[in-house]
C-alpha cells in the first residue's frame, strides 16, 4: 500500500505540466478517523476536491494516464458507509464550500449549495436566516453533497421536500449534469445515485425555501411539545421552525449516541416490512410489537424492539454491540482497531438471533464498502 501507485506516475506528470493537483493526493492515507463508525481503513490514494475544476483536471489525469485501472470512490462525511481495513481504490472527497443565493421574492429563497458545506451547519444556518423547510432535518451527521444520496429523511420530512436540483459529475463519462428532483428518481432513503453507486460525484444541490414562520411540522414523537415550551418561554403562542429545529436536536441527542463520543453510523438495521397476516400472528404472541401499516397489507415493524425483544439492547460480538439506550444503532467500543470484518461478525449475531426468535429477515443500512470501493449489497444478512 505504501509503494507507488500508478497514480502516482499521472500525479508527477501533471507537476511536470505545472498543474497543482499533486498537492490535491496523497498516497495511503489513514481513513479511520474518516468514518463515524471509526473502523480502521488504509487507502491507496487520496483526492481532496475544492473545487469543480480540480475535478475536472483530475479526471483528466486519470482518463488519460494508468490510473484509469484503480476504481474511484465517493466519501463525504463517512457517517453512512462501513470502510474495509485497505481499500484500494482512488478515494475522491468533494470538499468545496459555498452557499449562494440564486432567488428571492417574499414567499421563498432559492440557494444553491456546494457538496463539501456540513448538513447541519448549513440547516442552522438556513432556519437563522429565516429561510425554513430544512429545519426537521437538524443534526443529522454529513455533508451536503451525500444529502441527496439517500434522501435523508427525519421527523416526517425528506430532502426531496425542499430540493430542486442537483448539479453532478458522471464520472464514467467525464461530464456535468444537472439533475431535476425527478431526475434523482428519490424513493425511502433511495435515489439514482444510490442505486448506481460511484457514478456521479455531486457538487452542488439546489434548494426551494420558504419563509412562513407558521409553516412548521411538528406531528413526530414529542416535537411538539417541546417545540410549544421554547415557544413559551420565549413569550411566543405557536411554534416557529426555530423551536422545532431545537426540539429535534434535542431529541436526537438524547436518543442517539454522538459519534464522536460513541463511534456509530446511525440506525444500523433498516425497519423490516412484513405481511400484515404475519404481523397480526406475531401480535398475538407479542402484543407490544411495534408495527406501522403500509400499502398492499404489509406492515413495517420497528426493527429496534425486535432487537430489544430478542434479549440484545447492549449485546453483539465485542467490540461491536447494541447501544444501550438505542438497539437499533450498533457502536464500536474500540475505535480505530475494529475492522468491518468485526462488523459483519456482530451484524450476523444480531441478525441470526432476531430471525431465530421472530422469523424476520433485517437488512442493513448504512453502505457496506468492498476492498475495491464496489458497495456491497443490501441482500439479507441471515
Ligand atoms: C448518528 C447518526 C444519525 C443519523 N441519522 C440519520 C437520519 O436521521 N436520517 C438519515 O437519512 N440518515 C441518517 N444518518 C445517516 C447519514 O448521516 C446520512 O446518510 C448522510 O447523508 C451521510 O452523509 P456523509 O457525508 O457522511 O456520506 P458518506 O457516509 O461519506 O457517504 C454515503 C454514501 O454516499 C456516497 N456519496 C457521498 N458523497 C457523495 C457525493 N458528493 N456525490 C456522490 N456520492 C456521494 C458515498 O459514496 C456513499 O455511498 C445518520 C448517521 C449517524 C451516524
Amino acid at each position: 500500500m505504501t509503494q507507488a501507485s500508478p497514480l502516482d506516475l499521472s500525479i508527477q506528470s501533471l507537476t511536470a505540466t505545472g498543474s497543482s493537483i499533486d498537492l490535491l493526493a496523497s498516497s495511503s492515507s489513514d481513513l479511520s478517523q474518516a468514518n463515524t463508525m471509526a473502523l480502521a481503513c488504509l487507502a491507496d490514494t487520496v483526492v481532496t476536491l475544492t473545487d469543480e475544476a480540480q475535478l475536472d483536471n483530475f479526471m483528466t489525469a486519470y482518463a488519460e494516464g494508468t490510473a484509469h485501472k484503480i476504481p474511484l470512490f465517493v466519501l463525504s462525511g463517512g457517517s453512512n458507509v462501513l470502510l474495509p481495513a485497505e481499500l484500494n481504490a482512488i478515494v475522491l472527497q468533494p470538499k468545496m464550500r459555498g452557499i449562494d443565493i440564486i432567488d428571492q421574492t417574499d414567499d421563498y429563497v432559492d440557494i444553491e449549495v456546494m457538496a463539501g458545506e456540513n448538513w447541519h451547519d448549513l440547516v442552522v444556518h438556513t432556519v437563522n436566516q429565516g429561510w425554513y423547510g430544512l429545519e426537521n432535518l437538524a443534526l443529522i451527521p454529513g455533508l451536503t453533497g451525500a444529502a441527496p444520496v439517500q434522501n435523508i429523511g427525519a421527523y416526517g420530512v425528506q430532502l426531496e421536500d425542499c430540493l430542486q436540483y442537483v448539479r453532478a459529475y458522471h464520472l464514467p463519462t467525464q461530464t456535468w449534469h444537472h439533475l431535476s428532483a425527478s431526475d434523482c428518481a428519490f424513493g425511502y432513503r433511495d435515489s439514482i445515485f444510490k442505486r448506481t453507486p460511484n457514478t456521479w460525484l455531486i457538487s452542488r444541490v439546489g434548494f426551494r425555501l420558504h419563509t412562513d414562520p407558521n409553516n412548521i411540522l411538528a406531528s413526530y414523537g414529542d416535537v411538539q411539545t417541546i417545540a410549544q415550551r421554547y415557544a413559551d418561554q420565549q413569550g411566543r403562542k405557536l411554534p416557529t421552525p426555530h423551536d422545532v429545529m431545537q426540539a429535534i436536536i434535542d431529541i436526537r441527542q438524547q436518543k442517539l449516541p454522538d459519534p464522536k463520543q460513541l463511534p456509530n453510523c446511525g440506525s444500523f438495521f433498516q425497519n423490516p416490512i412484513i405481511a400484515q397476516e404475519q404481523f397480526m400472528a406475531l401480535q398475538a404472541i407479542y402484543p407490544t410489537i411495534v408495527g406501522y401499516p403500509m400499502p398492499d397489507a404489509m406492515t413495517k415493524v420497528a426493527a429496534g424492539w425486535l432487537i430489544e425483544q430478542a434479549g440484545l439492547k447492549g449485546g453483539g460480538v465485542a467490540p461491536i454491540v447494541t447501544h444501550q439506550q438505542q438497539a437499533l444503532v450498533l457502536t464500536n467500543h474500540t475505535p480505530y482497531q475494529a475492522t468491518q470484518e468485526d462488523v459483519a461478525i456482530a451484524q450476523h449475531y444480531i441478525a441470526n438471533t432476531v430471525y431465530e426468535k421472530f422469523a424476520i429477515q433485517l437488512s442493513r443500512e448504512p453502505v457496506w464498502i468492498n476492498a475495491d470501493g464496489s458497495t456491497g449489497s443490501t441482500e439479507h444478512v441471515v
